[in-house]
């Protein structure tokens, strides 16, 4: 006996940016526009999470000191999170205020913080020296404490789904700046600052998971980034993560990928794909104008063949553009005609952005959307969305009029 497909009685809708009245921006060649280059400003002041092991050195130095000095420095840094000449009594009071001015200049200033989640969700909103705007957002789960950190202050890969996108790039971070939110969140949780830790969970009161889902590219900061990572994983001279708990997440810069699959650092990749066809991906995702579907996915393949670690797809489903059940198979059959085994798909509902027309799909789409996926023998699962209410979710990270009276209201460190 065959059982017969249930009968559609209507037919899908199909809605894309353009039809929806969101027209994109082209440059002046008539491509999409794309900020790559950060834009010019005041450099942040050099910190030593920016230099290597002997760079610290030879800085410290520089300023007069021993070498050993450095050692010193990191452990406060690293393992103390903190900034103050005045917690430092191992170090000589004479010229402690400028060994310690030199090498741990204030990086972030706290404009505001905002909880939601009974406490077990922080939104932090931090003015950089020259005032720009970035967010992160910390996140208590049972055995384990992730963070979500920004890259960039702003976005110039222009998704027009995403906040951050839609406000453009203001500048790269610093390798150190980007260090610096994970020292902040690490401080704030040894004070107790962070709810909701049950009595049963016995992990470390410190950020386990790093999510490179905060505002900006990462692969378009890549060298910063990766500096960063550095520092997180080193356990001599840096935080001592584990690789496999950092995140980096992308919207498909093929050249950087298949660089970062090149590194001895084994973090876990994502890719948000968002469309498995290049005619809707074209739309919401500009950079699909320089790689299309096809590329990304083969550089996510890569990665995975390179070092083994399984992928991530996302999948911001969005009403009628998006969500449709033959783009589930479509996208099925692309990953599974590059292998078995080496991906599993993340959908999330789309979290609603200022002034945007488009809303999540409806739940049970959802959920057709990822049984299609399962069934196809793709690992997939919706992905738990935090922080709505403070704004503080996936794509909603942007300085708003209101931050920024605030910001101007905060002196900076
Ligand atoms: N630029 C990187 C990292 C930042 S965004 C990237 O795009 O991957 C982190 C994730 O949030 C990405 O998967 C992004 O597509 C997704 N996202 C952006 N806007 C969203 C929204 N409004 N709702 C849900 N997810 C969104």
């Amino acid at each position: 006996m065959t059982t017969q497909p249930p009968v559609r009685t209507t037919k899908p809708r199909q809605v894309r940016p353009a039809t929806e009245g969101w027209s994109q921006k082209k440059d002046e060649t008539g491509r999409p526009l794309l900020q790559f280059a950060s834009p010019k400003r005041g450099k942040p002041p050099v910190h030593l999470a920016d230099l290597t092991a002997d760079e610290r050195v030879a800085k410290v130095k520089e300023l007069g000191m021993p070498g050993f000095r450095a050692k010193q420095l990191e452990k406060h840094y690293f393992q103390h999170y903190t900034s103050d000449p005045a917690l430092m009594t191992d170090l000589p009071a004479a010229g402690r205020d400028e060994l310690v001015a030199g090498m741990l200049p204030p990086l972030l200033t706290e404009v505001k913080r905002l909880e939601t989640d009974r406490g077990d969700t922080i939104k932090f909103l931090w003015k950089l020296h020259d005032g720009a705007l970035v967010e992160s957002v910390l996140m208590r789960y049972p055995g384990r404490i992730t963070l979500c950190v920004s890259s960039q202050a702003g976005c110039g890969m222009n998704c027009p789904f995403c906040a951050t996108g839609q406000a453009g790039l203001t500048r790269n971070m610093s390798a150190a700046e980007i260090v610096e939110q994970i020292v902040r969140a690490n401080r704030l949780i040894a004070d107790g600052g962070l709810g909701g830790k049950k009595k049963d969970d016995h992990s470390a009161d410190r950020v386990s998971n790093i999510v490179f889902m905060g505002m900006g590219e990462p692969l378009a900061n890549y060298a910063r980034v990766m500096q960063a990572v550095r520092v997180m994983v080193d356990k001599d001279h840096g935080l001592g993560m584990s690789a496999r708990g950092i995140t980096v997440s992308t919207v498909g810069l093929v050249p950087a990928i298949t660089k970062l699959s090149n590194e001895d650092i084994p973090v876990t990749f994502a890719l948000s794909l968002h469309a498995p066809d290049d005619v809707l991906r074209d739309e919401l995702i500009p950079v699909n104008s320089r790689w299309k579907v096809d590329e990304a996915l083969d550089a996510a393949r890569d990665y995975f063949d390179k070092t083994g670690r399984r992928v991530s797809i996302e999948y911001a489903l969005i009403k009628d553009m998006n969500d449709h059940a033959w783009r589930a198979d479509l996208l099925a059959e692309k990953l599974n005609a590059r292998g078995r085994g080496w991906v599993h798909v993340n959908p999330i509902p789309l979290n609603p952005t200022p002034g945007s027309i488009w809303t999540a799909s409806e739940v049970p789409v959802q959920n057709e959307f990822v049984r299609r996926l399962n069934d196809a023998g793709i690992p997939t699962t919706l992905r738990d969305t935090r922080g709505k209410e403070i704004d503080g979710a996936c794509g909603q990270l942007v300085a708003t009029e209101d931050d920024q009276v605030a910001a101007d209201a905060t002196p900076v460190a």
